[in-house]
């Protein structure tokens, strides 16, 4: 191997390894996270007489509810409007969380297969 090819090679193991950590300090900074995509409902309410069942312009709310899968079963989680800013975070945490890791994934392959390089033609 030629000596410019292997400190290319040796460069890239180093940034890898520095992107790896930055990803890393990414992680520990989340805050809270659900999985779940918050959804807007209108509702019908208990008395009959209402308006709300003969017009659906005329339901209830909106209301905003929070709705995830857990064991293939899909949870409704209804929000009153006080604490649907913190799911809102939540989500958007989640979706980082799954952002950093798959991020973190594609790094690692290619990482391991420069150390595996590295390895084969024996550069230190
Ligand atoms: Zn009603």
């Amino acid at each position: 191997m030629k000596a410019t090819s292997r400190t290319s090679l040796a460069a890239r193991i180093l940034s890898d390894a520095q992107r790896f950590e930055s990803l890393k300090r990414e992680i520990v900074r989340l805050d809270y996270f659900s999985k779940g995509t918050l959804l807007q409902r209108r509702m019908k309410c208990g008395q009959k007489q209402c308006a709300c069942h003969r017009h659906p312009a005329k339901r209830h709310g909106p209301y905003w509810e929070c709705t995830y899968k857990v064991h293939n079963r899909t949870v409704n989680l209804r929000l009153s409007p006080q604490v649907t800013p913190l799911y809102r975070a939540a989500i958007q945490q989640y979706r980082k969380l799954k952002s950093i890791l798959r991020r973190m994934e594609r790094l690692s392959r290619s990482a391991l297969a420069h150390l595996a390089q590295q390895r084969l033609t024996g550069a230190h």
